[in-house]
């Protein structure tokens, strides 16, 4: 959707970096790179994953084939949902503090911060070393599930809503009807394309709780600060 967005020049002021070429789009190496990991991803790695933690998936998810589909209760899906993501933006931000010492830096995490500037490019997100990919998503994403006893029906309602958060906040735009940055406490796909061009601070996924109770979003805030300053003065 996005690059249809930058094809016909849609929502240009929503553009998160002003530069909207992107060292993706010169780089074919990688854009491959990109494409061959996410199709290993999704029917090779992930497949495989299942496979093996089916037993663990078993015993800890309500697994009723029969009901996989019927709409659990409104009310029992919005705790879930919070309390899933409350704990996937927990494990989520210390795992993601963890990989920025230098040395998982630069052997695991590396890969992923290949993307400087993501304008356009939701794929992004899927590129990462396995190692972050257990550590950093899968077991923060699934934390919600297995300790609540999620059915399938929640569980898939609540994997569709991480892959919406992720694929919004490596989307380089920061898109008027997006619920994700919509309001405090929630974190913007601005945090997250800052975190990617300057590889510095703003950790979080789904909030903005450790951030700001940790002081790891100082230089966003003072980049954004400036840039506000810089448009004022602009005007005048
Ligand atoms: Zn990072
Ligand atoms: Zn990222």
């Amino acid at each position: 959707m996005t690059q249809c967005f930058k094809r016909f020049g849609l929502f240009e002021r929503n553009l998160i970096q002003e530069k909207s070429k992107t060292p993706f789009d010169q780089n074919k190496k990688l854009y491959k790179s990109v494409v061959v990991d996410t199709i290993m991803n999704h029917l090779v790695k992930i497949p495989l994953a299942v496979y093996i933690s089916f037993p663990l998936l078993q015993r800890c998810l309500k697994i009723d084939r029969s009901a996989a589909f019927t709409m659990p209760p409104m009310k029992l899906l919005a705790y879930q949902v919070l309390i899933s993501a409350l704990l996937e933006d927990a494990l989520f931000y210390w795992s993601h503090r963890a990989l920025h010492n230098p040395f998982l830096f630069k052997h695991i995490h590396s890969k992923h911060h290949k993307f400087h500037n993501l304008t356009a490019y939701p794929i992004a997100s899927e590129y990462t070393h396995p190692i972050e990919s257990i550590f950093g998503n899968i077991i923060p994403v699934l934390a919600g599930p297995l300790l609540l006893g999620m059915d399938l029906a929640s569980t898939q309602i609540w994997l569709w809503i991480r892959m919406l958060k992720t694929s919004d906040a490596h989307c380089g735009y920061d898109l008027p009807f997006s619920p994700f940055g919509a309001f405090w406490p929630l974190n913007s796909a601005r945090r997250h394309d800052y975190h990617h061009e300057k590889g510095v601070g703003s950790f979080g996924s789904f909030f903005v709780f450790w951030d700001q109770l940790c002081g790891t979003d100082a230089a966003y805030l003072k980049a954004q600060e400036k840039k506000k300053k810089k448009e004022e003065t602009k005007k005048y």
